[in-house]
């Protein structure tokens, strides 16, 4: 809602009080652009629930901005975050300012770790720099460590020093994600770009110690290839490694691709536990039909490098476990650290509890989207939004339309669960794409798939390089290299 403030008093009356420093200085949008604001004789703002104390100015009387505050630099946040900025940008009312509180100056693009991890894109083209990507939000890296929902207040943890310094906001977005659990001991994670380089250094070490051994049980151990955690992560992981495993192993005159051994090991009943059960089905066969075992109801029960003992007292000789756990959570599970503070009304399973319109039930000022919120799905009575990348980002966008809507004492909408797809690699030209209750498979999943990336990636500039390395490697294709300590065990020194 715009309003035109009043111009200067007549001469005569008092002078206004000067503005606060902070008021003065502070500048939305970069000079290119505030060339184009209205005359100074208009002040934008937006009004509504937040009440902000007015602050009289040379040219008439006008509020603070409104302070936004979102946690967490992933999916769900950043993608708020942008969607914020667009909207405050084509409004044309700069009297919100949005903070982004992470401990990292970028987003981690996670459904693309597997390509990276298995050299099929550019390792680069997963770190998306938050300070490139994002105009006018200021980043503030650090870590939220607490919340005080009564003065409107986060309490951030940066890297100048132990202290958390307090930090006030109007409106508090949290997408602090999920915390994954801890990988047993000597297992392999991935999680981060660095988990995905040794991940592919590991599996390449493996070929090379293989190849060089002539005995057989290092050899069996060494081409047994364990993921446990049959979700997004795990299947897209199984599949990409694999595949590059076989596509390097004409390098290797001693080996074959019966040699290799590829398991992927499930606590649950089904695969793909973010998804219907049709979907996890024809995961589970594309998986089969590439050679894959599919161990479900299987946990470890110990694991050293070299023998993997699952908890139905089976074993695996194996030097690799790699630990990729479903973000779909059991109840019970510890919620994140940040969601323990009073008040947050939280769902068995450690999410914040969500209405349909991404506020956090009964906590005012209070948003929340991706794995940590707990948002309903109505074509499933009592079922809550899957947490997977598609969900975040159309949380993401529905979230800032309803903040500002509220701001603006406008009505706001509901999430519609069933418009945000669930998009998996199954292969090299086998994908799964799940959009609006539809799912497609094979080679037209694989396309969607790749279409959804790039759609999703932020900046033209680096939608081109990817569809331009794609496209490349169509053509040519990439060759594998190990980019860290091959030969290395992880748990131990390198
Ligand atoms: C290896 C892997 C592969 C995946 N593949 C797929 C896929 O193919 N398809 C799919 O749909 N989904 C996939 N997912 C799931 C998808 O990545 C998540 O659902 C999505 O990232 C959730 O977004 P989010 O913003 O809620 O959480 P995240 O993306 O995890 O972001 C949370 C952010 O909050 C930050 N943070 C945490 N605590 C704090 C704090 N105290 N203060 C400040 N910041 C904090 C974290 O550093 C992080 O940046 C995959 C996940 C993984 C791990």
């Amino acid at each position: 809602k715009h309003t035109a403030a009043p111009c200067p008093p007549p001469p005569g009356e008092p002078p206004p009080v000067p503005p606060p420093a902070r008021l003065r200085e502070h500048h939305f949008f970069p000079a290119s652009r505030r060339a184009h604001k209205p005359s100074d004789c208009q002040s934008y703002e937006i009004t509504g629930p937040v009440d902000k104390p007015e602050v009289p100015l040379p040219h008439g009387v006008v509020k603070e901005p409104v302070r936004i505050l979102v946690i967490g630099g992933g999916h769900a946040g950043t993608y708020t975050a942008l969607r914020l900025e667009r909207l405050l940008r084509a409004a044309g009312a700069p009297r919100a300012e949005v903070r982004l509180v992470t401990p990292e100056p970028y987003l981690t693009y996670r459904p693309l770790l597997a390509a990276a991890a298995a050299g099929t894109l550019s390792p680069r083209h997963v770190l998306v720099p938050l300070r490139r990507v994002l105009r006018t939000t200021r980043l503030l890296l650090g870590e939220a460590v607490s919340l005080d929902l009564a003065t409107r207040t986060a309490y951030v943890r940066t890297p100048a020093g132990p202290e958390a310094a307090p930090v006030p906001y109007d409106a508090l977005v949290l997408t602090p994600g999920t915390t994954p659990a801890p990988p047993p001991p000597h297992a392999l994670a991935l999680h981060s770009l660095a988990d995905a380089l040794a991940l592919r250094s590991h599996v390449l070490a493996q070929l090379d110690l293989a190849s060089s051994t002539r005995d057989p049980a290092v050899r069996e151990a060494a081409l047994c290839f364990v993921f446990l955690g049959g979700g997004c992560a795990g299947v897209d992981a199984l599949t990409a490694l694999r595949a590059m495993a076989e596509r390097v192993l004409s390098q290797y005159p001693g080996l074959h691709r019966d040699d290799l051994r590829w398991v992927l090991a499930e606590p649950g009943e089904r695969l793909l536990p973010e998804a219907p059960a049709n979907a996890g089905t024809y995961a589970s066969r594309a998986l089969r039909r590439g050679g894959a075992e599919i161990r479900l109801g299987a946990a470890p029960r110990t694991y050293r490098p070299g023998l993997l003992v699952l908890d139905d007292g089976d074993s695996l000789a194996t030097r690799t476990l790699v630990h990729t756990p479903s973000a779909v959570r059991a109840p019970g599970a510890p919620p994140h650290p940040l969601l323990t503070t009073p008040a947050l009304p939280l769902t068995p399973d450690g999410r914040l509890r969500c209405t349909r319109d991404l506020a956090v039930s009964g906590t005012p000022h209070t948003w929340a989207a991706g794995d940590s919120a707990a948002v309903p799905d109505p074509g499933t009575p009592g079922a809550t939004c899957a947490p997977h990348a598609g969900h975040a980002h159309g949380q993401a966008h529905v979230l800032a339309d309803n903040l500002l809507a509220t701001l603006r004492g406008e009505p706001t909408r509901p999430y519609d669960a069933k418009n945000e797809g669930l998009y998996v690699a199954l292969g090299p030209h086998d994908g799964l794409a799940r959009l609006h209750g539809r799912t497609l498979t094979g080679r037209p999943g694989a396309l969607l798939l790749r279409a959804h990336h790039l759609s999703r990636l932020p900046t033209a500039r680096r939608k081109g390089r990817v569809l331009t390395e794609w496209a490349f490697a169509a053509l040519f294709p990439r060759e594998p290299v190990a980019l860290g300590t091959p030969g290395t065990e992880p748990g131990e020194p390198p």
